[in-house]
């Protein structure tokens, strides 16, 4: 059906919603009838909200059955409610929440679905098999550019089981209060990206010499699993270490040429690896949302929510995050925790936010865009109610601060920032294996560490970005498929690419962003 001829559509989250939001591609004019006979008093955009009662000054706006503001006006029924009519409701405090009140029926087991994946010797699994080298600080980031390049062009094309190399190039390590209390975060998040599955245990550092962050800091002995590698003797604790200020580095190729001579030998083993099957528990996803619109919680997330129920049910490790777009949700968390410690972990995570956020003299709504409004979000509160459902409904079994790394299965909250970059780095650091980034406005975002699928929250996107969106959420508004189907066709497609079947647009464009390390303490 084309546009000109769809009727007004309208799409209404929950019965006690006293707004919905227009669905139709490029909004609706004013005065357009709706079948059961709501007339739009103003021009109302795509993904915008629109009142389907009277609303007098003060009345509360209702969608996801949350408040989500207060009118400013009078908002007669079939007026555009958009964030300057509307004033934000106070953030939920965090004393006296409903702790692990919630006892969702036991979800049936999902069992048979398996992928081809890398099996680690620590146990992880692999979707990829790169070689990354770790740098301890920023200062080495154009030698390491420079040695890829030539890594990529001579030795690649020799060890052609190896998908790829990467350098973790990143802003620390120097420069920076590096006994800071919170120096903590980005220390561990750079050690645990290093132990990614993707990497194989091949953990290759190379260090300037003079910084901060001393490698040993960094990896201290016993961070790294010492792998028997197929009969061989096991591997040393010894780090492998390149220092570009060593005396042996005399001119710039000498330093390439050690690079490259290390790198060589972790070819050599990762060329060994060999995909094998393995259950889709050993999938561990992380989800997040960027460029978000108000399809992102009526299409894309709570798709993504049914597919985090059917990984779940399959005994697979899935993380939400984005701090600030479950603040607005914490009791709905809290309840949904499996035991009294994971909802104290989740409100210590929550109040060291606030804390954070406070610091800098804002609060949680400094985390929308012009972006997120544009289309449709009024404030942090929708958005926030939007964001949870990609969190399915299973008990939240762990949670995890900052640059942890995983170590069960289950529903698990990795707290992390809402910014993209940053939520992606420290999902790295957690362990995934693969990602799933949902966007309405659209972003071509995507990791050099692991597959990122794209899904788009509406058919326009989706159209206009044919080769950047992998899953077109967007029929769900359109009445062409259900919330389950497009669960279904990404649980599906997560199982292909973790088997390297097939690649993500990101992954066929080699478009990917950079590390973003999360440092709440002070640079120097
Ligand atoms: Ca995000």
């Amino acid at each position: 059906m084309t546009e000109t001829t769809r009727p007004p559509h309208r799409i209404r989250i929950h019965a006690a919603d006293n707004v919905a939001i227009v669905a139709n591609d490029g909004g609706l004019k004013a005065g357009t009838a709706f079948s059961d006979g709501l007339v739009l008093v103003d021009t109302v955009p795509q993904g915008h909200k629109v009142a389907l009662a009277d609303l007098a000054e003060g009345d509360a706006i209702v969608r996801y059955n949350v408040v989500i503001g207060y009118a400013l006006k009078a908002l007669p029924r079939g007026s555009w409610v958009h964030e300057r009519v509307m004033r934000m409701p106070t953030a939920p405090g965090l004393d006296g929440l409903p702790i692990a009140t919630v006892k969702p029926p036991a979800l049936a087991p999902l069992e048979g679905y398996t992928f081809e994946g890398y099996r680690n010797a620590d146990g992880s699994v692999g979707s990829r098999n790169i070689l990354a080298i770790t740098e301890t600080v920023q200062c080495v980031a154009g030698v390491i550019d420079f040695a890829v390049q030539r890594i990529k062009a001579e030795l690649l094309p020799k060890y052609p089981n190896v998908d790829d190399v990467v350098g973790l190039a990143h802003g620390y390590g120097c420069g920076v209060a590096i006994d800071a209390p919170d120096a903590v975060v980005p220390i561990r998040t750079l050690r645990n990206i290093s132990l990614n599955p993707n990497f194989g245990g091949e953990v290759m550092v190379v260090s300037l010499g003079c910084e901060k962050l001393q490698p040993e800091r960094l990896l201290p002995p016993g961070s790294i699993p010492i792998v028997d590698r197929r009969g061989e003797a096991a591997g040393s604790d010894e780090l492998d270490v390149v220092c570009l200020q060593d005396d042996e580095h005399v001119g710039f190729m000498s330093m390439i040429d050690s690079v490259m001579r290390q790198a060589e030998q972790h070819l050599v083993r990762l060329n060994a690896r060999r995909r094998e099957t393995v259950p889709a528990s050993e999938l561990v996803v992380g989800v997040q949302c960027g460029g978000s619109d108000a399809f992102s919680g009526v299409t894309a997330n709570p798709a993504v929510g049914f597919c985090t129920d059917l990984l779940v049910r399959a005994g697979a490790t899935v993380m939400f995050s984005e701090v600030t777009e479950v603040r607005d949700g914490i009791d709905q968390l809290t309840s949904r925790a499996a035991t009294p410690e994971v909802a104290a972990a989740m409100i210590r995570e929550m109040a060291w936010y606030d804390a954070y956020l406070e610091k800098g003299r804002v609060d949680r709504s400094a985390n929308t865009t012009p972006g997120n409004k544009k289309g449709g979000l009024s404030n942090i509160v929708e958005k926030a109610m939007g964001s949870i459902v990609k969190s399915g409904s299973a008990p939240i079994t762990g949670v995890l601060a900052p640059g942890e790394k995983v170590a069960q299965k289950g529903l698990v909250y990795a707290a992390t920032p809402a910014s993209d970059f940053i939520c992606g780095t420290l999902q790295l650091a957690a362990g995934i294996n693969l990602h799933v980034f949902t966007t309405g406005r659209g972003t071509p975002y995507g990791l050099a560490e692991v597959p990122v699928i794209k899904v788009a929250t509406r058919s326009d996107l989706a159209r206009r970005w044919h080769d950047l969106m992998d899953v077109n959420a967007g029929r769900i508004a359109d009445g062409e498929a259900s919330i389950e189907d497009i669960g279904w066709e990404m649980f599906h497609l997560m199982l292909d690419v973790a088997s390297g079947r097939k690649k993500t647009w990101a992954e066929h464009w080699k478009l990917h962003n950079a590390l973003v390390l999360f440092n709440p303490a002070p640079v120097t």
